[in-house]
């Protein structure tokens, strides 16, 4: 990317992405050649540090004021895209003006509603019965924790003795294969139960992509494998930061990735949020952004495999 508005260069899977810090005049040329930025941002490993508990991880600040600033730019639609369930997900983060993409962009909400993946609403109930199955098989291990997040499910392991994963994981893998309609995922130390629909992240950040106006960019930023699907979408003419483990015993420090960039951790993201929002904010804003952006918040939730639901989700 090196000519205002070229794409950035094309990145081998091979061999890790270089450091974004590394080309960040790049990137800010990148982004001057633009009229706008679709901003997509995982959640837990990117936006918040990784717990043993799931239900720990919380945006500190600085976070949250980074993204309250990146909404705030009506040149920049923030999508938080993450496997935790909308309810989850916005109770979490809690800013307005962003859109809020719920158990892998399958759920969906905006200021202006909230909608569901059609078909995975039509497997809830397969999911369900899954899981009751897998309460009776996984209740003894300790430390394994199945969590109904409606139109997907994850099985925690984090605090699973290691000898047990193996148990853990070929359950889910048995169980999902008896019956039609499921799909298994792999994270860290999880596995997800999604509905056989195809629709992921990457086709959570197409969606978004398609909903902004000619001339805007796309930019993901995640740290798991599931954040893969986003990387390979936004190619060629995206940019996909990776990032890395810093530190939570995974070592999960993948060479791999689709991804054009990287970042050392989770720790450095809110810099690179901070840095974005600024570098756009302080240029003029493309003429219509706001209108632009108030267009796409209206319309995202009614566009195709969409269906809108009330706003009060159930997570059963
Ligand atoms: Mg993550």
């Amino acid at each position: 990317m090196s000519e205002r508005g070229a794409p950035p260069e094309a990145v081998s899977e091979r061999g890790a992405p270089p450091e974004v810090w590394s080309r960040i005049d790049e990137l800010g040329r990148w982004l001057d050649g633009s009229d706008g930025l679709v901003l997509g941002v995982d959640f837990d490993g990117t936006l918040a540090p990784i717990a043993d508990d799931h239900r720990e991880p919380t945006l500190d600040p600085s976070a949250h004021g980074a993204l309250r600033a990146l909404a705030a730019v009506p040149s920049i639609h923030l999508a938080v895209v993450s496997g935790r369930s909308r309810a989850d997900l916005t109770a979490r983060v809690g800013v307005d003006g962003a859109v809020y993409a719920g158990n892998h962009g399958l759920e969906l909400v905006t200021d202006d509603g909230a909608a569901v993946h059609s078909e995975a609403a039509g497997l809830g109930p397969t999911v369900r019965r899954a899981c009751d199955e897998l309460d009776d098989r996984l209740g003894d291990i300790s430390g394994c924790v199945i969590e109904r997040k409606g139109v997907t499910a994850t099985v925690h392991f984090r605090r699973v003795h290691d000898d047990a994963v193996p148990e853990v994981t070929s359950t889910v893998e048995e169980v999902a294969s008896a019956v039609d309609g499921i799909r298994v995922t792999a994270g860290k130390r999880v596995r997800e139960l999604r509905p056989a629909v195809q629709w992921d992240k990457g086709e959570t950040m197409r969606l978004l992509r398609e909903s902004a106006p000619d001339g805007w960019r796309t930019m993901y930023v995640g740290d798991d494998t599931t954040d893969e699907d986003a990387f390979r979408a936004i190619r060629p003419d995206g940019i996909g930061v990776y990032v890395a483990d810093d530190g939570d015993g995974d070592g999960d420090r993948r060479t791999e990735t689709a991804a054009s960039d990287r970042l050392g951790g989770q720790s450095d993201v809110v810099r690179l949020l901070v840095w974005l929002a600024d570098r756009i904010d302080s240029r003029s804003s493309a003429a219509g952004a706001t209108d632009a952006r108030e267009a796409v918040l209206a319309t995202v939730v009614d566009r195709e495999p969409f269906t809108r639901v009330r706003s009060s989700p159930s997570t059963a």
